[in-house]
């Protein structure tokens, strides 16, 4: 046996590869055929509480312990019934692209290697989709609660100037403050505590019965912090909400933004793939007028997870905000050294995989429009479900459809508890995923459709099984 990791012997390697590789294919070809969620059972888990193995193993061996104690468990987001969470469904090309991605092994931090180039070109289209220049800069991370945080990071230095990352706030004397809807996603409010700036200074306002933010309390908000001595500066913009799928009124925001000179950030984390729909476009009018936007290509491209990404107008703030001097990062005029800009000079992230190729074969493969399709599709079939439970004597809408999710909940005569009970009983079944949220404090349930394989008569499927779930649980 050599020393080395390299199989011993390739061709038993490669048949194992093979078979491997067709069973995937067999799994996602047959996802509809199977539960959509399974707890491991006892016996299972206890196989990931071994000791670190010391010796080897066959990766054939491996590979069975993976069909039998690994594939049965997964979350379940492949499925058509998966409608818990705001869960991208993967696609078989996106999945052989991770794995060649994963051959080459390319640390894209930086260097003279194609790879940069990739990542440059989705942030190009990125700047195409949403009417950016191409001087916006881009870059993956791994998801929006990543983007949204380092948006607020560029947000910050161009409010503060660069000098701001060696001085930290102290110096400054300011209080910054930034503002963004009480239905924004809670990454928002981390990312002002990571930042430093301290989620005491997001201000959470207030929204419409739609779910978005009301304009007019966001300027009454900006006043008062003015008036008060504080420094405004950043508007989050929520394009399409965790929630209930709302979307801010992303143009009047960036109006606002502009009149008090704040930074507008737009939370794009699924909705923003909107734009890839030219029906659904309209309603993230504002979107093209953002600072900077986060977005998830592992959600509504169905890109494997992760892909989240970061696409900022000014790309020179965005790399004055964490470009670094250091000497290994110093560039050659030629040679693997070469090469302007790194991705490293754009995020926290020195070593980093191959997100791109992933992301470059989905559009590749499928291209924009029929995602975009897939997109409408399933804001059809939310309303579709909407006007299904509208017609029950079992269930009642709780939340406007904006998208793609639909809240309801159990009518009068159930108590709230009830409908946890009724979703557990969903997924204990294994028939279909929604999840829970709470709306005006009630718990309600949720369903978001997400995924490009649900077809109309799957929704038809969920609304059955919810009032088969209805009948065996106590009301
Ligand atoms: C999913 C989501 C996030 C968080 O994104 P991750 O990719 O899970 O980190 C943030 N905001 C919104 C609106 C989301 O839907």
């Amino acid at each position: 046996m050599s020393d080395d990791l390299d199989p011993d012997d390739w061709s038993a390697f490669r048949a194992s590869s093979h078979q491997a590789l067709d069973r995937m294919i067999d799994f996602l070809q047959t996802t509809r055929e199977r539960p959509v969620w399974r707890d491991a059972p006892a016996e299972v888990r206890q196989k990931f509480c071994a000791p670190l193995p010391r010796g080897p193993r066959a990766f054939a061996d491996a590979l069975n312990d993976f069909e039998a104690n690994i594939k049965p468990y997964a979350v379940g987001n492949t499925h058509p019934l998966f409608m818990g969470w705001v869960h991208g469904a993967g696609t078989p090309v996106g999945m052989i692209a991770e794995m060649l991605a994963a051959g080459l092994n390319a640390n894209c931090g930086g260097r003279n290697h194609i790879g940069i180039a990739v990542e440059r070109q989705i942030a190009q289209w990125a700047a195409e989709l949403f009417e950016f220049p191409q001087s916006a800069s881009g870059i993956f991370v791994t998801g929006s609660s990543a983007a949204n945080f380092l948006g607020l990071l560029v947000a910050r230095d161009a409010a503060m100037g660069h000098e701001i990352r060696r001085t930290g706030f102290s110096a400054s004397g300011e209080q910054l403050i930034a503002y963004a809807s009480a239905e924004a996603h809670g990454c928002v409010a981390q990312a002002m505590e990571l930042a430093g700036v301290g989620s005491a200074h997001l201000r959470s306002i207030p929204v419409d019965s739609a779910g978005a933010m009301r304009v007019d309390l966001l300027q009454a908000a900006i006043d008062d912090d003015l008036s008060a001595g504080l420094s405004p500066f950043l508007v989050v913009g929520t394009a399409g909400t965790v929630n209930t799928g709302a979307i801010d009124p992303l143009q009047s925001l960036a109006l606002t933004a502009t009149k008090y000179g704040l930074w507008f950030h737009v939370d794009g984390a699924f909705g923003a793939l909107a734009a890839l729909s030219p029906s659904l476009r309209p309603k993230l009018s504002g979107v093209e007028l953002a600072d900077s936007i986060a977005l998830d290509f592992h959600k509504w491209a169905h890109v494997p997870y992760d892909a989240g990404f970061l696409l900022v107008r000014d790309g020179q703030m965005h790399r004055g905000t964490f470009a670094n001097a250091a000497a290994y990062l110093q560039r050659a005029p030629r040679g693997l050294a070469a090469g302007e800009v790194w991705p490293c000079d754009l995020g926290p992230d020195l070593s980093r995989g191959f997100r791109a190729l992933k992301t470059w074969f989905t559009f590749q493969v499928h291209g924009a429009d029929k995602i975009g399709r897939a997109i409408e599709a399933n804001c059809e079939n939310a309303r579709h479900l909407a006007e299904s439970l509208a017609r029950s004597n079992v269930f009642e809408l709780r939340a406007a459809v904006s998208l793609n999710i639909v809240c309801f909940a159990l009518k009068a005569g159930w108590r709230d508890e009830a409908n946890e009970a009724l979703v557990i009983d969903l997924q204990e079944r294994g028939v279909a995923a929604p999840s829970m949220t709470h709306l005006s404090g009630r718990p309600v349930i949720r369903a978001a459709i997400v995924n490009h394989r649900t077809k109309r008569a799957d929704v038809d499927d969920f609304v059955a099984a919810l009032h088969e779930s209805a009948a065996r649980i106590t009301p």
